[in-house]
This record gives structure tokens, C-alpha cells and sequence, in this order.
């Protein structure tokens, strides 16, 4: 064996035992090779991560470093679910005029209270608000649907009518532009009281403890208004799907905008990357 401490003295070498260092020195070298995918699903390596991850806040960055497999795991399955349970519909992300949820049914043909006849909501989102409203009546709670899905038209007039009783400033704090309501998805639900003292009351900290589980995401938290633009609504949440509610829990601090805002960046990079891994 050459000793490695004589490669200072390899330009007096005959040709050939140089070539043979050479190679002995390629062999040892791993940081020459492709670093491995992090997760069967995806062609995804460390580094490339990485680069992802300096784009991102720094606690959200380190909880994903930390558990990047089982982060991946949840990317995968948000991917292959419904794109409508991702979709950032916010202030400055619009639905068009003109979407309807295709597949909207009446609640009044459901075992769920309302505050009224007339409600619709996406059929996908029935079997889990059903189950929730079981679990929450096996704890002696009872739910009740008290808005769900709202057209444009009907969110235009429901706006103005903010307006003209708050100014628009105030009016935005409280009210969805038309086009910018999470309700024109028809995922979204309003329970009980739609009033701010809702979050106090058994009814209201049922949902906020165990609406995650059915896969129902509160939309605006206590102090994320400056994320959000909205004030405070322990009543509003979206339908995101218990594999969403999960990654927003695990991953994003239970914020669902700096979710929808991840994955509406990334969603794209993280798609293409999967499936390239294997089989
Ligand atoms: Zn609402």
C-alpha cells in the first residue's frame, strides 16, 4: 500500500500508480456520490431539502429537518388528496366569480342541527362533520351548523352590508371580500353563535379541542390577525382533512395559513420530486 501521506510527491510517480491513487482516492471518497433520498416517495436528498427549508421560518425549518420522513409522509398523502382542501383562498388569493362546488348537498337531508333550513356543504366533507357531531354528542355537546357554503352573490351583499355599517377597514377585519371567503369552497363551517364570546362557552372549546381530529381546521386563531387579516373566529373552520389537519399541527404550530401558504409555494416542487425515487 502507498502510504496517503507520500501524495505530496506523486508528480515524480511512474503514470500508471498514479492512476491507481487516483482511483483509491475516488473510492474513498463519499462526499463524490449523490447523498440518498430521505423518503422512498420522493427523489428528495438532504441538501435539497435544505434549500427548501431556508426559505421557511426557522422553527418551522428545524421541526421539519428533525422529522423530514414522517414530513414527507404527510406531503405525500396532502398531494394525492382532494387539491380543494389546499387551495389558499385569502385576502390576496381569489376563487373566480363563477366557481360552485360541484357536488353540494343540503344539510337539512342530514342528522345535523342548523340554525335554519337551506344550508349546503361539499359532500366531502359530510362523513367526517357527521362524525364529529356524534363524537361531540357522546361528550353532551351539540354541534350546530350556522353557516356553510355562501355563493359569490350572497358574499357581496353579506360584505357591503359590513361595510356599510363598519367602514371598509373595519368591514375587512370581519368580512371576506367576494371571491375571498373560504365559504364560496363550500368546506367551510360557522358554528353555534358566530360571536366572539363562542370560544368560551363548552360548546366552543369542544370544537377547538377536538375539531382537528375530524379534519376541520380553525382558520383564524387568537393573535393572527397580522397572518391572517382577520380578527379572531373560535367559530370558522375549514375542511382540510385529517391528513392536512395533521401536517398543520405537527409541522405548521396549528396555523393553517402558514400551511396553505407552504404548500401552495412548494406543493408544485414537492409533486414533481414524487415518484422519481423508485418503482
Ligand atoms: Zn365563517
Amino acid at each position: 500500500m502507498i502510504p496517503l501521506g507520500a501524495a505530496a510527491g506523486i508528480h515524480r510517480w511512474p503514470a500508471s500508480l498514479s492512476v491507481a491513487v487516483g482511483l483509491l482516492l475516488a473510492g474513498c471518497g463519499a462526499s463524490s456520490e449523490p447523498a440518498p433520498p430521505i423518503h422512498p416517495d420522493f427523489s428528495i436528498a438532504a441538501p435539497e431539502l435544505d434549500e427548501v427549508l431556508e426559505q421557511v421560518d426557522a422553527v418551522t425549518a428545524e421541526r421539519i429537518r428533525t422529522h423530514s420522513q414522517v414530513f414527507l409522509d404527510l406531503v405525500a398523502q396532502v398531494l394525492a388528496a382532494d387539491r380543494s382542501f389546499r387551495v389558499l383562498v385569502d385576502k390576496r388569493h381569489a376563487l373566480p366569480q363563477d366557481y360552485v362546488p360541484t357536488d353540494l348537498v343540503a344539510l337539512d337531508t342530514y342528522p345535523i342541527t342548523t340554525n335554519r333550513t337551506g344550508h349546503r356543504l361539499s359532500r366531502r366533507v359530510m362523513p367526517d362533520l357527521l362524525a364529529m357531531a356524534e363524537a361531540a354528542r357522546i361528550d353532551g355537546i351539540e354541534l350546530m351548523v350556522s353557516s356553510a357554503y355562501r355563493s359569490f352573490d350572497y358574499q357581496d351583499r353579506l360584505y357591503k352590508r359590513h361595510v356599510d355599517q363598519l367602514g371598509r377597514e373595519a368591514a375587512d377585519l370581519v368580512s371576506a371580500r367576494p371571491g375571498h371567503s373560504q365559504h364560496q369552497l363550500g368546506t367551510a363551517v360557522d358554528f353555534g353563535s358566530i360571536s366572539d364570546g363562542y370560544g368560551e362557552t363548552a360548546n366552543g372549546r369542544w370544537v377547538a379541542q377536538h375539531a382537528w381530529r375530524f379534519g376541520f381546521s380553525l382558520s383564524y386563531p387568537l393573535g393572527a390577525t397580522e397572518r391572517t387579516g382577520y380578527n379572531y373566529e373560535p367559530w370558522h373552520f375549514r375542511y382540510i382533512g385529517r391528513v392536512g389537519t395533521r401536517l398543520e399541527r405537527e409541522f405548521f404550530g396549528g396555523q393553517q395559513q402558514l400551511m396553505l401558504e407552504f404548500l401552495a409555494a412548494w406543493a408544485p416542487w414537492f409533486a414533481a420530486r414524487r415518484g422519481a425515487a423508485g418503482p
